[in-house]
């Protein structure tokens, strides 16, 4: 068994990051990214931190909006439209989950297709279903990223998703998908998981319950990508998967933390370099 560092991978990556940013900032253009966070959601804003933190580090502005609870929608609307008309912006990030009076839906939706580093917006979602050039959103491209790091060929593998955001997993699914993998995307409703899991070469999880995942649901030699970050009591990080006994029976592992979650924010940066470049 092999444990897919992913510390170690996203630090190779932002240093790659850093020396694109430099090249960058000598030819007059600094790469710019706009984090918006609305309201006091914890997680939220460590996140937040975290991405504020990983641009200082590769050269990248980061233009903080800290919005109180009771945003409004109307309001919110009209900062992404002064961002997606100034052109030292480069990317555009609405923490979520949003405030229950905003819908997310209209706020991805008015980030400018070529400022959506996350790839949540509909054009971006198209175009990765598509196969086309776009933003991918960042988890499912770290996830890639590993897998090509690890020299793992997902290439006529039989892959299961389990879980079907618009985040993670229908995303993955396309990546793989593109990438000419045989996917079964699972969920909340799928019955008999295990007879689905017990198939897979590749099982990505993805759905917000600790140790999710057993030993006894996966086959010898799988690859098992843990994509879940959920707290316990004791205030210590598991992911979806029962690492212990899981890791035992697999081939390649990502640990909880320290697996995709580095990644998915070195895959933001990336996303933010891009269109700079383009926009340069
Ligand atoms: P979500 O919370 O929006 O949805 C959960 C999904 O899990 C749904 O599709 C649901 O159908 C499925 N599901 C729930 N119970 C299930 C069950 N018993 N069997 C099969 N499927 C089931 O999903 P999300 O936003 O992708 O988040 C999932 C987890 O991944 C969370 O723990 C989240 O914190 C984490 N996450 C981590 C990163 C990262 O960077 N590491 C990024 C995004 C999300």
């Amino acid at each position: 068994m092999q444990i897919i560092n992913g510390k170690d991978t996203s630090n190779k990556v932002k240093e790659e990051i850093k020396l694109e940013a430099d090249k960058l900032i000598k030819l007059g253009k600094t790469p710019a990214l706009a984090v918006i966070l609305v309201g006091n959601d914890k997680a939220s804003a460590t996140y937040v931190s975290s991405k504020e933190k990983a641009c200082n580090l590769c050269n990248i502005k980061s233009i903080m909006y800290r919005l109180p609870e009771d945003t409004t929608q109307d309001y919110l609307l009209s900062l992404i439209d002064d961002l997606n008309k100034d052109d030292s912006v480069d990317g555009i990030l609405v923490q979520l989950p949003l405030p229950k009076q905003i819908d997310s839906t209209k706020i991805l939706e008015k980030i400018s297709p070529d400022k959506d580093v996350d790839g949540f917006n509909a054009v971006n979602v198209g175009k990765l279903s598509l196969g086309l050039d776009c933003f991918i959103p960042c988890t499912p491209k770290g996830i890639m990223r590993l897998l090509d790091e690890y020299k793992i060929d997902v290439s006529g593998k039989n892959v299961c998703v389990i879980g079907r955001s618009n985040i993670v997993g229908k995303p993955i699914a396309n990546l793989m998908i593109n990438s000419n993998a045989t996917v079964t995307i699972t969920h909340s409703k799928t019955k008999n998981l295990s007879s689905i899991t017990k198939q897979a070469d590749i099982i990505v999880v993805a759905i917000g319950k600790a140790k999710f995942l057993k030993a006894d649901m996966i086959k010898d030699k799988a690859v098992v990508i843990d994509v879940g970050i959920n707290r316990l009591d004791d205030g210590s990080l598991v992911g979806d998967v029962d690492f212990e006994n899981v890791a035992n029976k697999c081939e390649f592992i990502t640990p909880v933390p320290g697996g995709v979650g580095p990644m998915t924010i070195a895959m933001l940066l990336e996303n933010t370099i891009k269109s700079a470049k383009l926009r340069k």
